[in-house]
């Protein structure tokens, strides 16, 4: 087609249909460049952070587009997701699922070119039937969603991936879009040669998600710490803990201290529980769920307002997928890790039970973990870096950002404190080394003799203060590890630090964090309590539940605050709303505006 079309002509009628279709005024980011290619019939790779709006990308040229956009997704769970936006917003779409029982009509529309969108497993796409049914009608495009599991290279490869480039090769003059929000250069490149898309075909747009404000903080009272968070973050959020037993304990308490719902989620709990309880989040606008890390693929909800670690993520790659699941509707959304000392001791006592060749590596990756757990510059800094851009140094959008903590120059403290671990035999715990260090005339301190050693009372006033972050910071970047009988150990760079080689700095994080007392609305646009939003958000909680769709299927808060804002009062008005295309102006106008009119 791209022949005779003119490139201006066709992002004005793509801007047109995206007005017209999804209510927004404007491509966001780097839409428009994959747009531009989908548009004029070639292949490009979207790699986009999750949030920047991948799904429009070819919703849009299904709508456009003659023929069928045919979708590979992994997860029905997704499917169902995109399924239900989709036709919300007026698209002819259909899965083709073992879940589904619709399929001889999906079929016939199919056949009779009747469908934008179909979506189906890679299991399915790469069987011969379905090959030979697709050239029963006409396909506008081929979409491969998390197109990162076409490479080994990549963190969930899926053999079913590999036949896909077989399946499209049948086509070739039907344009190819792969999808993804994580992929290294390796993995990049391994999946433009798989899926057989040209180099000049990848759009790569940053890691950032500048909406989460990603905060850590020490562990001192998680229940206090998540509660407080909670205060100041009314909506959906998610509490990963490491374990079974701390997942059901914290949700108990959080559910007591709270009053909202919070439930649990674990591969420990019967699968009905495990369904039920994620189904009720997804349609909720204020629950809580706290699980193992087994919680959140496939789950595609847009408005999670925060993601909290009531202890350290496995990786920096984790910590970024998971706290990812935070804010994809582009509102303000926190992001918040709560640490302790055993969380890395436990983390490098595992270190030595690997296999020597994969424990540098290892080592390698907790250490930058610790570093952005220490550091009182840019947490955002540290994790773009980490993914190979190139950021600013202030973000002002973390905890470090917003209120720079203190640093202090600790080298001296660390060194009488590696010393005292040193010279007590490397078995006691810090409370032990503490008593030591501070000259405190304690039983044991006396029968082990320890009264009598060189470090024994050399720290006073202040700086004994100092000993106890000390030790952890020492602890988190592996200077100071736990024995197996609980006692502190040198390691890693204990010995640079003791001849005074390494400098020690140790942040002292402000007093105590703003918390509840900041207000309820302290991070979210919402005009929380505002009584047309409110009355909107009810209208909405109504529709959707006669829908059986989640709240954010009929629309989302910032379209609900952009009613509050303009208050139409005419259906061309209601038109002008962002977020309202043509199908939701034709099924919910008439209902907003009522409300509208009462308040
Ligand atoms: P991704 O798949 O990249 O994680 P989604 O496709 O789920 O992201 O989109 C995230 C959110 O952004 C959705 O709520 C979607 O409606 C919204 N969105 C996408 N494109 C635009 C746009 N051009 N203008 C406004 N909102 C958009
Ligand atoms: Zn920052």
């Amino acid at each position: 087609m791209s022949a005779h079309t003119d490139p201006e002509n066709t992002m004005q009628n793509a801007r047109d249909k995206l007005r017209e279709i999804f209510g927004f005024d404007d491509f966001r980011g780097r839409q428009i460049d994959v747009l531009a290619r989908i548009l004029e019939g070639q292949s490009a790779l979207a790699i986009m952070p999750t949030g920047a709006g991948k799904s429009l990308t070819y919703q849009l040229p299904a709508a456009i587009l003659d023929g069928t956009c045919v979708v590979i997704s992994p997860l029905i769970a997704l499917m169902h997701d995109q399924l239900r936006s989709a036709r919300a917003n007026g698209i002819r779409a259909a899965t083709l699922t073992s879940a589904d029982s619709d399929w001889r009509e999906t079929m016939d529309a199919y056949r009779a070119g009747n469908l934008d969108l179909l979506y189906v497993a890679p299991e399915r796409a790469s069987q011969p039937q379905f090959r030979s049914f697709l050239t029963e009608s006409r396909i506008a495009l081929f979409a491969i969603d998390e197109a990162h599991c076409v490479s080994e290279w990549g963190h969930d490869f899926r053999p079913d991936y590999r036949q896909l480039q077989s399946l499209m090769d049948d086509f070739p003059d039907v344009p190819r879009l792969g999808l993804t929000a994580t992929a290294d250069a390796r993995t990049r490149k391994d999946v433009l040669g798989q899926l057989g898309i040209p180099k000049e075909g990848l759009v790569l747009a940053g890691f950032d998600r500048p909406n989460i404000r990603y905060g850590v903080r020490y562990r001192d009272n998680p229940v206090r710490q998540i509660t407080d968070l909670m205060a100041e973050t009314p909506g959906p959020g998610i509490v990963y803990a490491p374990t079974r037993k701390k997942v059901e304990d914290l949700a108990a308490k959080l559910a007591a201290a709270t009053g909202r719902r919070v439930a649990p989620y674990h591969a420990g709990l019967p699968s009905e529980e495990r369904a039920a309880n994620q189904a009720e989040f997804v349609a909720s606008e204020d629950m809580v769920i706290v699980a193992t890390i087994a919680f959140g693929m496939g789950i595609d909800k847009p408005d999670v307002r925060f993601v909290a670690h009531a202890g350290i993520p496995k990786s920096i790659e984790a910590y970024y997928q998971e706290t990812g699941r935070a804010g994809r509707d582009g509102d303000p959304a926190r992001a918040v890790m709560l640490w302790g000392a055993g969380d890395f001791a436990q983390a490098r006592q595992r270190l030595t039970e690997l296999p020597e060749d994969r424990r540098n590596d290892e080592r390698a990756r907790l250490d930058i973990l610790a570093s952005l757990v220490e550091t009182p510059d840019c947490r955002r800094a540290i994790l773009l870096r980490h993914f190979g851009e190139s950021p600013a140094a202030v973000c002002g959008n973390c905890d470090n950002c917003l209120e720079p903590p203190e640093v202090t120059d600790a080298t001296e403290t660390a060194r009488k404190l590696l010393s005292a671990v040193y010279r007590t035999g490397q078995s006691f715990g810090f409370g032990h080394i503490q008593k030591v260090l501070t000259g405190s005339h304690d039983d044991r301190v006396a029968q082990r003799g320890h009264d009598a050693l060189s470090v024994f009372g050399i720290v006073h006033g202040e700086e004994a203060r100092l000993l106890q972050p000390l030790a952890r910071a020492l602890q988190a970047r592996g200077a100071l590890v736990t024995t197996e009988h609980g006692g502190l150990a040198l390691a890693g760079d204990a010995k640079e630090i003791l001849t005074g080689e390494v400098p020690v700095g140790i942040v002292i994080p402000p007093k105590r964090p703003r918390s509840g007392r900041s207000g309820a609305r302290g991070s979210t646009p919402n005009p929380v309590g505002d009584p047309l939003f409110e009355a909107l958000r009810e209208l909405r909680r109504t529709l959707a539940k006669d829908a059986q769709v989640p709240p954010y299927v009929i629309f989302n808060d910032a379209t609900l605050r952009d009613m509050t804002e303009k208050r139409p009062a005419t259906l061309a008005a209601f038109g002008e709303i962002s977020g309202v295309g043509s199908k939701k102006l034709t099924a919910f106008g008439e209902a907003f505006l009522e409300v509208i009119r009462q308040h």
